[in-house]
């Protein structure tokens, strides 16, 4: 169904976090930055380490509280949420979290793990039902009733984060942010890991924001994507148009910095590259944050911030060379 005619599960508008250093210093992590995201989709938020990206995740499940702007998820403002509200908030919206070796308390078994959020949600449940809905969950994640009294240390990367993704399930959510997900798998797990998520969202009908640095990866996973650099939104397109038609100068050298399998295309393409590191997120500049990296820059790119402005069929970028 066209995105137009429906209404988005979560939107944020304007959001802001912001941690200030001291009296002359404020670190922007997240700056401004407005998008939607529709009910059994996933949208990829991509950029490079320090961007903003897993801050703004973890404004939309309240780990962080924002600085200003508005998180509305099902309609509500998740800030403003109180008793009930916030209990089926907290259910709703759960997250996957990068790091599998330190999200997982050592202390306690697989089954206590997963089982702890379905004791909060159904205070009555028996020993009997919470162990079949436990195992009933690792099984759905490749773990099986043997993995139920050991504790998270005898597992490999790839099982801990199947311990997560089955934690994260065990209170029948509905929107997932999955905060870097793979980025410290092995290469040969992490197809595994992202196919068991596309396969978990068919299944339970769930949406994704995915956070991840590997274009790749948010290509196979995403409909729609978000390029983040230094705190603000500089593209927004469908994954298919994104990919096949970048027009932010910045999204153009990520894209071109993802190795191309077929030799001929390889030879053929050429690589993007960009001067300088990503400049510091304190006290940004009041101009185009990309300015001082871009080939293209001109004068009013040092002087006013771009918009993000729609170019049609929801193709959002901010940059003064579209006007
Ligand atoms: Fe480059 Fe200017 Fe566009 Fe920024 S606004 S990306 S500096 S051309």
């Amino acid at each position: 169904m066209d995105n137009q005619n429906r209404t988005p599960i979560l939107e944020v508008k304007d959001l802001c976090k912001h941690f200030r250093i001291n009296k002359k210093a404020t670190l922007k992590a997240v700056d401004g930055v407005s998008f939607n995201i529709f009910e059994g989709e996933t949208v990829g938020l991509v950029g490079e380490s320090g961007c903003g990206k897993s801050t703004t995740g973890k404004c939309l499940v309240r780990l962080y509280e924002p600085t200003s702007g508005e998180v509305i998820y099902k309609g509500k403002d998740i800030t403003k949420l109180k008793g009930e509200e916030k209990k089926a908030f907290c259910k709703d919206v759960q997250m996957i979290f990068q790091n599998p070796y330190s999200s997982l308390n050592p202390r306690m078994t697989v089954k206590e793990i997963v089982g702890e959020g379905i004791k909060v949600h159904n205070p009555g449940i028996s020993d009997k039902e919470l162990e079949e809905k436990v195992l009933g969950l690792l099984e759905k994640v490749g773990l099986n009733k043997d993995h139920m009294s050991r504790f998270s240390h005898e597992f490999s990367g790839g099982q801990r984060q199947r311990i997560g993704i089955a934690r994260a399930l065990a209170v029948d959510p509905k929107f997932i942010v999955c905060d870097e997900p793979i980025s410290a798998l092995d290469v040969s797990i992490q197809a595994q890991v992202l196919n068991m998520l596309k396969e978990l969202q068919k299944e339970f009908g769930l949406t994704y924001l995915f956070v991840a640095h590997d274009l790749s990866v948010v290509k196979f996973i995403s409909d729609r994507v978000i390029v983040m650099y230094l705190g603000t939104i500089v593209e927004y397109a469908d994954a298919e148009e994104l990919y096949a038609n970048p027009m932010h100068p910045y999204t153009k050298v990520l894209l071109s910095s993802i190795p191309e399998a077929d030799p001929d295309i390889a030879k053929n393409s050429q690589r993007l590259t960009v001067k300088g590191e990503i400049p510091s997120p304190i006290n940004p500049k009041p101009c185009c944050r990309f300015a001082e990296r871009c080939p293209n820059a001109t004068e009013e790119c040092f002087k006013t911030m771009p918009e993000l402005k729609d170019l049609g069929n929801g193709h959002m970028i901010a940059c003064h060379l579209y006007k």
